[in-house]
């Protein structure tokens, strides 16, 4: 077939992947935490980001690896250090959600240069973004050696 029947039939399995089918398990700590406690969840739950979230699970902020490593740089001390201190905050925080296209989560990788997007839920109150799950550069990685594997659309 012609190669532009080839990129149709990409084009259409694209458009089948949303961040539903893709989504990892988010990684979350309380506002409270400590630098030092995030820097330890950070090692123990082998992730390069976390959330940061309200008592009802709601994403107050982000903290990435270069995030801790400047506080770490710092003066202060890192057990008395809250993480809201030096997290990313709300509403300057790129998300997206569960019916998303996956490669729209992709471009806003790219066009923000990010490492990881929230996957998150308004809430019905329309008190904040209740936070389900996570898109990294990894998941992504892992979509794409699968669209290799495709057998069929
Ligand atoms: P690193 O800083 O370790 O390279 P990132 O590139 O993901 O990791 O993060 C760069 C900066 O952007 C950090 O200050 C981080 O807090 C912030 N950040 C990370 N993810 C997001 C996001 N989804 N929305 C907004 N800011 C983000």
């Amino acid at each position: 077939y012609s190669g532009k029947k080839g990129n149709q039939l990409l084009k259409e399995m694209l458009n089948k992947m949303t961040v539903k089918d893709y989504k990892a398990v988010p990684v979350v700590i309380k506002e409270d935490t400590s630098v030092y406690d995030a820097i330890v969840t950070m090692f123990l739950e082998d992730v390069g980001t976390l959330y940061v979230v309200k008592e009802r699970g709601t994403l107050a902020g982000i903290v990435s690896r270069k995030d801790l490593l400047k506080a770490a740089i710092g003066k202060q001390s890192l057990q008395d250090l809250p993480i809201s201190v030096i997290m990313t905050r709300m509403p300057n925080i790129i998300t997206c959600q569960i019916d998303d296209l996956l490669i729209e989560a992709a471009n806003k990788l790219i066009q923000y240069q990010i490492d990881s997007i929230p996957v998150v839920k308004p809430l019905d109150n329309g008190e904040g973004l209740e936070v389900i799950g996570r898109i990294t550069k990894t998941t992504i990685a892992k979509a794409f050696v699968e669209l290799g594997k495709e057998k069929e659309v």
